[in-house]
């Protein structure tokens, strides 16, 4: 799902699917604040949920995966 460009309060994750990701560590590179990366350069997501700025460089590591393996995710309002 893409991001809407009009910026909410909402709040996103970035999420993977494991089953595409092929390890090259792109994404760690173009969203540093987003995704670190281990050993082998495969994503380790950050739990902060994404809003304001940063939700522009996670959409360009979702852009750019080459893998078709990275999205975003709206995380659900809290229903209280
Ligand atoms: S850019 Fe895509 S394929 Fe590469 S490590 Fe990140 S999620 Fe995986």
């Amino acid at each position: 799902m893409k991001a809407p460009v009009r910026r909410e309060r909402a709040e996103w994750r970035l999420v993977v699917d494991w089953i595409k990701c092929d390890g090259y560590g792109l994404c760690g590179d173009l969203a540093p604040d987003l995704v670190a990366l281990d050993d082998w350069r495969y994503p380790m997501l950050l739990p902060t949920p994404i809003r304001g700025q940063l939700l522009e460089e996670a959409q360009r590591a979702v852009d750019c995966c080459p893998a078709l393996a990275l999205r975003l995710e709206r995380i659900p309002k809290d229903p209280r």
